[in-house]
């Protein structure tokens, strides 16, 4: 399968504080002084180049913290003119979209339960067309290349350019130490498929703790991926969403400088 995805090289749209890209925030955004002390912390490291923050959260039962909402919007739009880090935020609908655009959110990105919704993918590609803004798209809840690729065409054929994918692995059965299972082999076949797509890793929701978060990510880079996604958190015992597997940004920060990253070839 040959991929014709039109695509602009990452470095054409995100300004990288240092190598590798580093986006990192809180899995949820939950009171504006979380969301700030964070963003700082961050942004002092020097480390990371965005600030994500799930707004609207996909939760699996109900009756769960499903997100702050729209205010957190706000916050976030503080974070950003506080510390100058650019924004990443999930949506999942038509909506989303919209209030993320008019809220200045400079990145957004598609969740893997979304990316498993072909209905889904089309309403947010419909709302993106004639947009130009950088969407990741991350790999579909269940092992299946094809719909990852089909969400990735979907908001291409929209017109988005800015285009990336996030691997964050894949639900299995079998019993595992990880989260969501890697299956490096699909991350592989999708860069076989497109080469110029700038593949991301998450190693947070590979793992769902963070004691294996180094390893995770050590071995992205060395599989040339072009960034990670690592959930951060002022205070991750306390945090509302995904507690085990978020870092403090000095966490984060010395994970980060204990990385090798592959020297460009000349
Ligand atoms: C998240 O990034 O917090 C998230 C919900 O991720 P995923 O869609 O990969 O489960
Ligand atoms: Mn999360």
């Amino acid at each position: 399968m040959k991929l014709n995805l039109n695509i602009q090289p990452l470095s054409s749209w995100i300004n990288l504080k240092s190598e590798p890209l580093i986006i990192s925030g809180p899995c949820s955004a939950e009171t504006e002084e979380q969301l700030l002390s964070t963003a700082h912390l961050l942004a002092a490291t020097g480390k990371v180049s965005v600030l994500r923050a799930g707004i609207w959260k996909p939760r699996t039962r109900p009756g769960e913290f499903e997100g702050i909402g729209s205010i957190g919007l706000e916050w976030l739009k503080r974070a950003k003119a506080e510390t100058g880090l650019p924004t990443a935020v999930e949506v999942a609908t038509a909506k989303h979209v919209e209030e993320a655009l008019a809220a200045g959110v400079d990145i957004l990105w598609i969740g893997a339960r979304s990316t498993a919704n072909p209905f889904t993918v089309q309403e947010i590609a419909d709302a993106l067309k004639g947009v130009d803004i950088p969407v990741l798209v991350k790999n579909p809840v269940n092992p299946d290349i094809s719909l990852w690729i089909g969400a990735l065409e979907r908001i291409n054929n929209a017109g988005i350019t800015k285009l990336g994918a996030i691997h964050r692995g894949f639900s299995s059965y079998e019993k595992s130490s990880f989260r969501n299972e890697p299956m490096w082999e699909l991350a592989i076949q999708l860069k076989t498929h497109c080469p110029e797509l700038p593949i991301i890793n998450d190693p947070s929701h590979i793992c769902g703790n963070r004691e294996l978060i180094p390893y995770i990510s050590q071995k992205a880079l060395d599989m040339d991926m072009q960034g990670l996604m690592i959930e951060s958190h002022i205070d991750p015992s306390v945090a509302w969403t995904d507690a085990k597997q978020q870092v403090t940004p000095a966490a984060l920060e010395e994970l980060v400088s204990r990385l090798s990253v592959r020297e460009p070839e000349s």
